[in-house]
């Protein structure tokens, strides 16, 4: 990170300080920066990129999980208008697998797979394709007041077929509790899932908080943990241990609600929803697993070569990235969890003398905030702009009307630096309306004043003419 330039104890005022180096945080610096703001970005880690940073193990690369890039999502799309365009490729499908209960088969990618697939009843298949033509012209908002279960009875009365669904769903969502997610989010993500997909990034998320970072010249980067933000009229110190930091506007990418709701005294997590967590094991491989995808649809476990799309594992080597979605409450233990993982990697032809590194990681919350039917999905996240806090604003996987996951992140970002965009528009605009109004003002007594001067005189040229002329008489 770029070290202080100014005083560390208490830094000059900015247009916009962001507290957080994830993605939200990195891509709100990014655009405010474009946009003419002065910005500060205050970050606790030493190395930004919060969720999206990778690791590297035994050479292998290593995402914080499995990471898909949508590729009509929301991220893409503002990363593509700073010029930045993350080189990915598809996952391989062909050839994946799923599992209902003890019934194994193709997963279908059209009707080609479909047809042979063993996974679903001849009925299933029929209603398969017909809700397929169906899902790209459905209104997902029509969906936003209904489970994702509610959603499956209406749509099927299929139980093998509602399990495939509710599989895809977590693999698009990786949120498990369909009794209280919104259906409206699911459908979104299905849509894009089934439009143009998704691509494994090359060399890791990694590489998309790296191209961020590269593109910061002129943004103020300070790393410390904030502890405390002071709000004052038209601005707001935040307060870290090595110094105080003070800015017009503040945007709050700290990842999880209740650190904003710590620091500012709101009450944003009961809107944000629950957590959605999972545990993820990456495998480094000695070969390639008998299906490149295997999910098992009833049981919430996901298996996926990452390393062929998106180059994560040294040459001859593969990684595989399983993950057990989680619900809230899910109390499994890491030994449990771990076991089901494994024999989830033996049912896809993986053995012990086939592993050669491995990374469990317990419980990672994938987004900090699940969307549910009772708050009426999307639309009941807390917005961007934090209501009644002028100035204030937060940004992640848990705010605004639009997106999952990361896309969510980027969609908040970017509408909360359009507001302080459009904000610093307006004020400066009252600004120059109340200078012109200024302006006018003293034009108008100016000239009164010239008038009242000129008539002074006038009054006063004729008794001094006419006495002049008494004179000269
Ligand atoms: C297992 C897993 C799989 C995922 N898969 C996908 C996927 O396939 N597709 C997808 O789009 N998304 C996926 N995601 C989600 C995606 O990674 C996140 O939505 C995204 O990275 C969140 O970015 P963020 O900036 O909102 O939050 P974070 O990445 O959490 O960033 C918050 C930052 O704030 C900093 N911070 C916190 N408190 C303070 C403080 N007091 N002072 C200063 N700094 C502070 C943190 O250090 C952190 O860097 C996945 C996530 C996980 C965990």
């Amino acid at each position: 990170m770029n070290e202080a330039t100014l005083d560390n104890t208490t830094r000059r005022a900015v247009d916009l300080q962001i507290v957080g180096g994830g993605l939200a945080g990195l891509l709100a610096a990014n655009l405010a920066r474009d946009a003419g703001l002065s910005v500060r970005l205050i970050e606790k880690q030493t190395t930004p990129g919060g969720r999206a940073s990778s690791a590297h193990h035994e050479g292998f690369t290593l995402n914080q999980g499995p990471h898909a890039l949508y590729l009509q999502g929301q991220l893409r799309s503002t990363l593509r208008s700073l010029g930045i365009d993350p080189a990915g490729s598809p996952p391989a499908l062909t050839g994946g697998t799923g599992t209902i209960g003890s019934r194994r088969g193709l997963l279908t990618q059209g009707p080609g797979s479909l047809v042979r697939s063993t996974l679903l009843s001849r009925r299933s298949k029929v209603q398969l394709l017909a809700l397929l033509a169906r899902v790209p012209g459905m209104d997902a908002q029509d969906l936003a007041t209904l489970t994702v279960d509610e959603w499956l009875e209406r749509t099927t009365d299929r139980q093998d077929l509602r399990w495939l669904l509710h599989g895809l769903v977590n693999l698009a969502t990786y949120n498990s509790a369909a009794d209280l997610a919104s259906a409206d989010a699911a459908l979104s993500q299905l849509q894009m899932a089934l439009g143009d997909g998704v691509v494994y990034v090359h060399n890791g998320w990694t590489a998309i908080v790296d191209a961020l970072r590269s593109r910061l010249s002129g943004v103020d980067v300070v790393t410390g943990r904030v502890t405390e933000l002071v709000v004052e009229p038209e601005s707001q110190r935040c307060v870290t241990v090595e110094g105080e930091h003070r800015a017009a506007n503040t945007l709050m990418a700290v990842g999880a609600p209740a650190v904003v709701d710590r620091l500012l005294g709101t009450n944003l997590c009961d809107a944000a929803g629950p957590p959605v967590q999972a545990s993820v094991l990456d495998l480094g491989l000695r070969r390639p697993p008998t299906a490149p995808v295997h999910l098992a649809l009833d049981r919430g476990l996901y298996f996926s070569i990452h390393s062929v799309a998106a180059g994560l594992a040294p040459t001859g080597m593969t990684l595989a990235s399983l993950a057990a979605y989680r619900r809230p409450g899910d109390d499994r233990g890491a030994p449990d969890t771990k076991a089901a993982l494994l024999a989830h990697a033996a049912d896809n032809g993986i053995g012990s003398d086939d592993i050669t590194m491995e990374r469990y990681l317990h419980r990672l919350t994938v987004t900090w905030g699940m969307p549910l039917a009772a708050r009426g999905g999307l639309a009941g996240r807390p917005a961007p702009a934090v209501a009644g806090r002028p100035g204030l604003y937060v940004a992640g996987d848990w705010v605004g009307d639009r997106g999952l996951l990361a896309d969510a992140s980027a969609a908040s970002a970017s509408a909360a630096v359009a507001a302080v965009v459009a904000d610093r528009a307006r004020r400066a605009d009252r600004a120059h309306q109340a200078h012109r109004t200024d302006r006018a003002r003293q034009a108008d007594r100016t000239d009164r004043a010239r008038r009242a001067d000129r008539a002074h005189r006038v009054d006063r040229a004729p008794r001094a003419d006419r006495s002049a002329g008494a004179v000269s008489r």
